[in-house]
């Protein structure tokens, strides 16, 4: 019996298995993932991580910009337990072995960041994520005890009257399915960019964790605000980092012109300073990006429309040292060198800011289940979260529902193995019928692509009432029609194909619930703007919305205050300073 069993090897999963062998090494924990822990999504993390730590800064200003940054809908409660402990996440880190940037004079190098009104995000260099992910892998390394699952594939949560067991596992090299018994599972999965067809997100961000929490009866928390990046590669979707605009990058329309000059990006003056512009909130950005569009003073290419990142003031020795790896994705995926050609550059699909609902310790409704990191909301993000705030809120909330995870191991007494055992055996036997060769279906692949599109058209940067009404039926149409997907592949080893389909149908639910939430908010607030609904609408939706599963498989979404503690809805202002 597993004490602790953490779905997920990114920064979130290790950081809570840490937490839980610091809190009592005499627990027995597993961390169980489908991919080699360092290839986790959050290795790809590039501009940085977000905590206090200027003589000119103060925990009261991050929570400020973190919770206007989210229009209101973060849980303040969650923003200040955040904020006062992210510094001290990322100086322990730093004794892990995290290479921070330095100034020339010793101290750690900040950057500033979208949204962020002084200059808190730790960097190094332009790699962050690689060198945090490797920091806690190596420090888990530490702990023989933590047992890893590997390239396992978790297809089912086991619960029963209301309380987890453990879960059912997919051995990837073999095709082994096992029953793994636990007394706590939390859930580190990541997001579930890949709903959409064009988002910066790695192949393997499907929302797992997210839909095995939803069919459980676990209710998932704002899903409808999707946060498009203004910067992806049009072909690949690849990020280019925020950084870029930091060091001092402009986005130019077809014309050759700093367009953002002409938008409101909720500055209190009608023309922002030059000077931030670029670094105005994400959600703000993508928009102004399609106005821009519509008015026709985008660049047309074979991979849609773009505008233009200019680096090239910058010159290549500051390139080289801030940015080094900007300019190597340029060069590989786009063949070209930001220090003498433009970047084309259009909004991509690259954060999620709902998940499954949580409390400050990353408890679910259901005992002994908690989840952390992107597959999470807690809610720290509201409607629109800031760049470099997503790290350090899987440190943060890793450790603490590692900790809360060991706390409840200790004081709970083993579940019953019988009844875990009995589910897990129908599972077993339902992966295996779906094993089993099925040539009449549609492809898998066609499927995920209908999805994706119909995601896109529907819950994209602005939507309306009647668009997200007909992707609903789309989408329960294709959830049916998934049930007999055509599947050719009946072996055991690297078995592709079933992966792909239970994460199709994984998708499938959670695309739902997109869509449901954003059809539900009749205002728009952050990452949500409705052309039908233009205003944001406090009196009714200053909530989180709340989604169940009902028993006919359906959405159902209902609403949630949102917790405030000491500032109340007011206006977005950014580039005060
Ligand atoms: C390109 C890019 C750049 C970014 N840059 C920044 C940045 O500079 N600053 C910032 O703050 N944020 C950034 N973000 C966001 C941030 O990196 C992520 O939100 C964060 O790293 C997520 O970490 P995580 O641990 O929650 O999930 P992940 O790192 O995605 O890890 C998920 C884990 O779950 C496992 N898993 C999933 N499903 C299953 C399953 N069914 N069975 C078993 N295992 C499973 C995977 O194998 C993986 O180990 C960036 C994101 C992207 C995509």
């Amino acid at each position: 019996m597993i004490d602790v069993l953490i779905v997920g090897g990114g920064g979130a999963g290790l950081r809570a298995a840490v937490a839980v062998a610091e809190t009592d090494p005499a627990l027995k924990v597993a961390v169980v993932s489908k991919v080699y822990p360092m290839r986790s999504h959050t290795v790809s993390a590039e501009g940085g991580a977000a905590a206090v730590i200027g003589l000119d800064d103060t925990l009261d200003e991050h929570c400020y910009d973190t919770i206007s940054g989210g229009d209101w809908l973060c849980d303040q409660d969650a923003v200040e337990a955040f904020v006062a402990e992210a510094p001290a996440e990322l100086i322990r880190l730093e004794h892990w072995g995290c290479p921070w940037s330095r100034e020339r004079d010793g101290r750690v190098a900040v950057r500033p960041f979208g949204g962020m009104k002084k200059m808190r995000t730790w960097y190094a260099a332009d790699k962050t994520g690689f060198h945090l992910l490797h920091t806690l892998f190596q420090t888990t390394l530490k702990y023989q005890d933590i047992l890893r699952y590997d390239e396992w594939f978790v297809t089912k949560l086991l619960v029963d009257d209301g309380r987890v067991h453990g879960v059912v596992a997919v051995e990837l090299r073999t095709g082994r399915i096992e029953t793994v018994h636990a007394r706590t599972v939390i859930l580190a999965t990541g997001g579930c960019g890949r709903v959409f067809p064009f988002t910066t997100n790695a192949a393997i961000k499907t929302g797992d964790g997210m839909a095995l929490a939803y069919r459980e009866g676990a209710p998932l928390k704002d899903m409808e605000f999707v946060q498009y990046h203004p910067t992806g590669l049009p072909f690949t979707g690849i990020l280019i980092t925020e950084a870029a605009r930091a060091e001092g990058g402009w986005l130019l329309n077809k014309d050759g012109y700093r367009y953002l000059q002409d938008y409101d990006l909720g500055t209190p003056t009608p023309t922002p300073k030059l000077r931030s512009m670029e670094l105005g909130p994400r959600d703000r950005l993508s928009q102004a990006f399609v106005h821009e569009q519509r008015k026709g003073r985008t660049v047309d290419t074979p991979h849609g429309p773009v505008v233009h990142l200019d680096l090239r003031h910058l010159g290549e020795g500051r390139i080289e040292a801030r940015i080094p790896f900007v300019r190597e994705l340029c060069r590989s995926y786009q063949n070209l060198d930001p220090a003498t050609d433009l970047i084309p550059v259009r909004p991509v699909v690259h954060y999620m800011m709902g998940g499954v609902h949580t409390d400050l310790n990353g408890a679910t409704p259901i005992a002994g289940l908690f989840a952390a990191g992107e597959t999470a909301c807690v809610s720290i993000n509201g409607a629109n979260r800031l760049g470099s705030n997503s790290l350090p809120e899987i440190l943060v909330f890793g450790r603490r529902a590692g900790i809360a995870a060991a706390e409840f191991a200790r004081e709970h007494r083993e579940p019953q193995p019988a009844v875990a055992g009995a589910q897990g055996e129908d599972e077993r036997r339902r992966l295996l019928r779906a094993r089993e060769r099925h040539e009449g279906g549609e492809r898998i692949a066609g499927l995920r692509e209908r999805m994706q599109h119909t995601l896109e058209e529907a819950a994209g940067i602005y939507r309306t009432g009647g668009v997200l009404a007909k992707a609903a039926d789309t989408l329960a149409d294709l959830r049916e029609r998934a049930e007999y997907a055509r599947v050719e592949d009946d072996s055991g080893p690297f078995n592709t194909e079933l992966i792909s389909l239970q994460e199709l149908r994984g998708m499938l639910e959670i695309a739902q619930t997109i869509v449901a939430c954003a059809l539900n908010r009749q205002e728009s607030r952050g990452a949500h703007q409705r052309t039908d609904h233009t205003a944001r609408d406090d009196a009714t939706y200053l909530a989180h919305s709340l989604v169940h599963r009902a028993p006919d498989g359906t959405p159902s979404v209902g609403l949630l205050p949102v917790t405030i503690t000491r500032w109340p809805p007011g206006e977005r202002v950014y580039g005060r300073d």
